[in-house]
């Protein structure tokens, strides 16, 4: 244990907000780049189906090794959160299917961000399900340059920061978490199981991959507020069931070892939240750090 002197206890105005950083300051500082291996992993990887299961209530994950698809269900029709790259779609059908459900219920398409990695497969959702497609206003632009063979991407609904989603009786809320992209985009919603209920949060990406430049960005001068922003409305929110775009934000291997094993459900993980966040953290706060102190970019 250490003191804190009482006037920098001052500063943190919350328990929360001390929790969050003290984690930060007891996480080493990841790279961008052990970041990003973490969460891709291998070509193989990003196109070879988990084994597809149940997380928690109405919840189930249906995606890949690396890249993470959820399938809310409800009792009118269900909804999917990232198609992945096109290519796993079909990956994604057979997971749906193999949990006794059906892919034509698929009644709305939900994304984290607009990189092909996690949205690409749109339009072959579309084209399969007929799901209404919605994406967060400032991810439109880029999504609608990702074309797949040429196909348009499907939009038809933009939303915005705070707006809810409803289906069956089930909320989701979108929460603009942006710097990842402009219109990252972090999920939540509440779960029911045994009696109890439970905050979900699906991570969008509050990572920096490799390359990015923070400090002196022409091309996007406001990504530096946009992480900030994006940072702040993370630790704003409450959560027991940590999930994100990729399974490796919540240890997702790890946790469903331990499924049927008895004990709690693995996937209850508030600490697994804070973690997460500090690791994101820890590699944006060391990138600008290192830009700020560094020299100008060559551009
Ligand atoms: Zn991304």
């Amino acid at each position: 244990m250490f003191r804190i002197p009482a006037s920098h206890a001052l500063a943190f105005t919350t328990a929360a907000a001390f929790s969050a950083a003290l984690l930060w300051a007891q996480t080493k500082t990841w790279t961008p780049q052990e970041l990003f291996t973490r969460n891709v992993g291998t070509k193989e990887q990003q196109t070879k189906p988990f084994p597809p299961h149940k997380i928690i209530g109405n919840l189930y994950y249906v995606g890949t090794e690396t890249l993470a698809s959820f399938l809310v269900v409800t009792p009118e029709g269900n909804i999917l959160i990232d198609s992945t790259y096109e290519v796993n779609v079909p990956g994604i059908k057979k997971s749906v299917e193999d949990l006794g459900f059906k892919f034509s219920d698929t009644k709305i398409l939900l994304g984290s961000h607009a990189h092909g990695d996690h949205q690409e497969g749109d339009a072959m959702v579309k084209e399969l399900t007929g799901a209404k497609v919605m994406a967060m206003a400032e991810d439109v632009p880029a999504l609608e340059v990702m074309k797949p063979g040429g196909k348009p991407h499907p939009i038809d609904r933009v939303l915005h920061d705070g707006d809810t989603v409803t289906l069956g009786g089930v909320t989701l809320v979108a929460h603009l978490t942006p710097g990842h992209t402009h219109g990252c985009t972090t999920w939540t919603m509440k779960v029911q199981d045994a009696g109890k209920t439970y905050d979900v949060v699906i991570i969008g990406s509050m990572g920096v991959n490799p390359g990015l430049r923070l400090v002196n960005n022409a091309k996007n001068p406001g990504i530096i507020d946009e992480y900030e922003r994006g940072f702040r409305v993370m630790h704003s929110l409450a959560c027991d069931i940590p999930l994100g775009s990729h399974p490796a934000m919540y240890n997702m291997t790890e946790k469903y070892a331990k499924l049927g094993k008895g004990g709690p459900n693995p996937f209850i993980d508030p600490e697994g939240y804070k973690t997460e966040i500090a690791i994101e953290e820890s590699a944006y706060r060391g990138l600008l750090a290192e830009q700020q102190t560094g020299p100008a970019p060559k551009n």
